[in-house]
């Protein structure tokens, strides 16, 4: 088979489904092509892209900037290794760690590797920092989170599709409820050995669940009186996704006024990883302080793509059409229209529970059991009429656009999704 002749979707899916592993349930829809909010199938026809590569494709598809700035490093230098100095590397870290406002970046390349990263940043601190005995330390983690499919990574899941017959599962980790601040001072101060706290500003995998107002700074504030890290995941909620340049943002140097009057939340350590690269190429990364980062001394950890050369060249160009295109406040501004829109329509439609999130990361809850396939069909009949979505657990619809979308494209797939839910059928 010609690599150039080009496939029905049918024809493509049976391949994925011989020759591929069965590891995803993809809803069949065959993409050849992007652009900006924009996919096409293999039959020319056009949606808008409500997943974003769950959040990776923040810039929209195939960015010209960002596509640019990769050929031109692609035909310059791919990858040395950090056996060698490269002339990017630098380039991006300096970028990076002015921007977010930490003193040092660890790149690498996926957001499983920045988290586990994290994870062994925050273990060494706590021995040779903190002083915890050697193989003591413990991590608090979140029920119901997602952070990754590794095998320490999956060990503090309580997700049984993500967790059963992989074991057995790394030990270190102690789960609490998500948005509960009793549980968190419980667990400080149940015990001593407490080295981190790894939470997501949002839950995103979960069903877009937004904690409180004021969780995440008073969960800072106990980790801090606890002489415990405060770890960000921000890999799907980072990059301008839910209105801010960080959702842990508050008022920072990036001059959102949308974050005037909310307290800053500055985690000790924080992960990026997914729009970082605009979705052209696996980029992640881990950001901290001296105090912190400094446990990390040569031959201590690595990756082979960490930091090449492409990557650095696409995250700095990643980050500027962040910048430039001021994708933060049309975040927030659309996601106040998309709530208010959904919310209404809520109230007259048997199907739709409510609608919930933060800028442009959303979730419509249908009203239906969790086991009903009444949330992937009414995906179905999304596409059918020309937007992707996909569900998420349970009955829940994430909503989660390129963010380089105009208002009057916003208000055309609004209608998309009521008309589509208004005549769906059981
Ligand atoms: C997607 C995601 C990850 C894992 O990123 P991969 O690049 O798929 O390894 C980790 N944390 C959160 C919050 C995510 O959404």
């Amino acid at each position: 088979m010609a690599v150039l002749e080009q496939l029905t979707s049918q024809k493509a899916i049976e391949l994925e489904n011989k020759y591929g592993a069965h590891n995803y349930h993809p809803l069949p829809v065959v993409l050849s092509k992007g652009q900006g909010v924009y996919v096409w199938d293999v039959e020319g026809k056009k949606y808008y892209d409500f997943l974003s590569a769950y959040s990776a494709v923040n810039q929209g598809h195939c960015h010209p900037k960002i596509v640019g700035a990769m050929v031109q490093q692609a035909q310059t230098l791919s990858l040395t290794s950090r056996a060698f100095y490269n002339d990017m590397l630098g380039k991006y870290e300096k970028f990076a760690t002015e921007l977010f406002g930490f003193d040092k970046l660890l790149p690498m390349n996926t957001g499983a590797e920045a988290v586990e990263t994290a994870l062994k940043i925050c273990r060494k601190w706590a021995y040779e920092v903190k002083g915890i005995a050697e193989n003591e330390a413990q991590i608090i983690v979140c029920e119901n989170n997602f952070h990754g499919r590794t095998t320490t990574i999956i060990s503090f899941s309580n997700d049984p599709v993500a967790r059963k017959n992989f074991g057995p599962y790394t030990n270190g980790f102690l789960k609490i409820e998500y948005d509960n601040l009793n549980a968190l001072e419980a667990a400080l101060n149940a015990n001593s050995n407490i080295a981190g706290f790894l939470v997501e500003p949002i839950q995103g995998e979960a069903g877009v669940y937004v904690p409180s107002e004021g969780y995440l700074a008073a969960a800072k504030a106990l980790c801090v009186q606890h002489n415990v890290l405060f770890i960000a995941d921000e890999v799907q909620t980072g990059i301008a996704r839910t209105g801010r340049l960080l959702a842990t943002c508050g008022n920072c140097s990036c001059e959102n006024k949308n974050c005037e009057g909310t307290p800053e939340v500055k985690p000790d350590i924080l992960i990026l990883g997914k729009a970082l690269s605009g979705g052209a190429y696996p980029v992640s990364a881990v950001l901290a302080n001296d105090a912190v980062m400094n446990v990390i001394q040569p031959v201590n950890h690595g990756s082979t793509f960490g930091g090449n050369p492409i990557a650095s060249a696409v995250a700095i160009a990643a980050l500027e059409v962040v910048q430039e295109e001021s994708l933060a406040e049309n975040a927030f501004q659309l996601g106040e229209i998309f709530r208010a829109e959904l919310s209404s329509f809520a109230a007259e439609s048997d199907l739709v529970k409510s609608v919930r999130g933060k800028g442009l990361l959303n979730a419509v809850l249908i009203n239906d059991t969790e086991d009903s396939s009444t949330a992937w069909d009414i995906c179905i009949k999304l596409r059918d009429n020309g937007l992707l979505a996909k569900p998420t657990h349970g009955n829940i619809i994430r909503f989660a656009p390129p963010l380089v979308m105009t208002e009057a494209e916003l208000r055309d797939c609004i209608a998309i999704i009521k008309n589509t839910i208004r005549d769906f059928k059981k």
